[in-house]
């Protein structure tokens, strides 16, 4: 493999056309909006300059990187890439608009990945004539750190696909874990029940905000209480994977909190609206509870 399309240059975008681009890939970045593609390439290179500055890489590793990297308003460029990595907004109306244009234009060998967090890899597999080239990528965020790639074989992914991404995960010096397509994958299955067992802890007046946190941290060493982990993924990303588990299993135990749902629908979503559980003033690196919460 030599040439990648990555789709989608927000978050997780930038950070995957990354770690591509510095093993030696030739990358295009594919975003509708030219404003977020030139912040991705900010953004790429400022994380090149810390690592330079942290002597990890050299002042020509990152001039190399940056130069392996384009960037494309539509993916009409990317009829030869050898994979497409799609990571535009979490919508499945889009998601399958997407992959049914890629089918079209892209070699019938082509590999096309989605880095979704919850929707149905086999469904995206659905929209494409070629389901057996079809899997989940799923990077964690921040990409260029987290060592884990959640390899997401859809029900029709072919074992060859399926070796492909898991030796070109390790490639990117990631480690790669094989799971099947069930709602959540095996990551937010876990995670988010988790996040919201949380928040009916603080919803029933069990404990506060800086309580729950303190005992996961302290007691179970997770590196993040799980509500300030919630703030830091976006209440409205975790309110919609609850209800992709909810929906999948019919199972009450995935009913989203009443509390999540009120967040949400007021706009409390935790660091990108500069409230959720804490308060996030501009550039200010300490913890506050939120005071709704004090
Ligand atoms: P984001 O909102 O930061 O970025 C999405 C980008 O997609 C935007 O720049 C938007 O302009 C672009 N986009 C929208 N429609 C497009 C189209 N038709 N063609 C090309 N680009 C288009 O979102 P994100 O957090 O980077 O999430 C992207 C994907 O990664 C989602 O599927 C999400 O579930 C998944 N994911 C997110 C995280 C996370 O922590 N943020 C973690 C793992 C997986």
């Amino acid at each position: 493999m030599k040439n990648i399309t990555v789709i989608g240059a927000g978050t997780m975008g930038n950070g995957i056309a990354h770690v591509f681009a510095m093993k030696g890939f030739k990358v295009n970045l594919v975003d509708v909006s030219e404003p977020a593609l030139q912040k991705a390439i900010q953004t790429i290179s400022g994380n090149l300059d810390r690592m330079v500055a942290k002597e990890k890489i050299t002042a020509a590793d990152k001039e190399n990187t940056l130069a392996n990297l384009s960037t494309f308003t539509n993916f009409e460029h990317s009829a030869n890439a050898d994979l497409v990595v799609e990571a535009a907004t979490e919508r499945v109306d889009l998601k399958l608009k997407i992959f049914t244009e890629l089918d079209q234009i892209c070699n019938p060998d082509t590999i096309l990945a989605s880095n979704t967090s919850s929707i149905s890899i086999t469904k995206i597999a659905a929209a494409t004539k070629r389901p057996d080239k079809v899997i989940g990528m799923h990077f964690m965020n921040p990409v260029p750190v987290m060592k884990l790639i959640e390899v997401i074989r859809g029900y029709a992914t072919s074992d060859i696909t399926t070796a492909t991404i898991m030796s070109l995960s390790q490639q990117l010096d990631k480690i790669p874990v094989e799971v099947n397509d069930y709602p959540g994958f095996v990551a937010n299955r876990i995670l988010m029940p988790m996040i919201n067992e949380a928040i009916y802890t603080l919803y029933e007046g069990v404990a506060g905000v800086n309580e729950i946190d303190t005992v996961m941290k302290l007691g179970m060493a997770h590196p993040m209480g799980p509500l300030q982990l919630a703030d830091f993924i976006g209440l409205d990303v975790c309110l919609s994977i609850l209800n992709v588990l909810y929906d999948g299993f019919g199972n009450q135990k995935y009913a989203p909190c009443p509390l999540l749902v009120n967040m949400v629908t007021a706009g409390y979503l935790g660091v990108k609206s500069g409230e959720g559980f804490y308060s996030y003033a501009a550039g200010s690196k300490e913890l506050v509870v939120a005071p709704r919460f004090k």
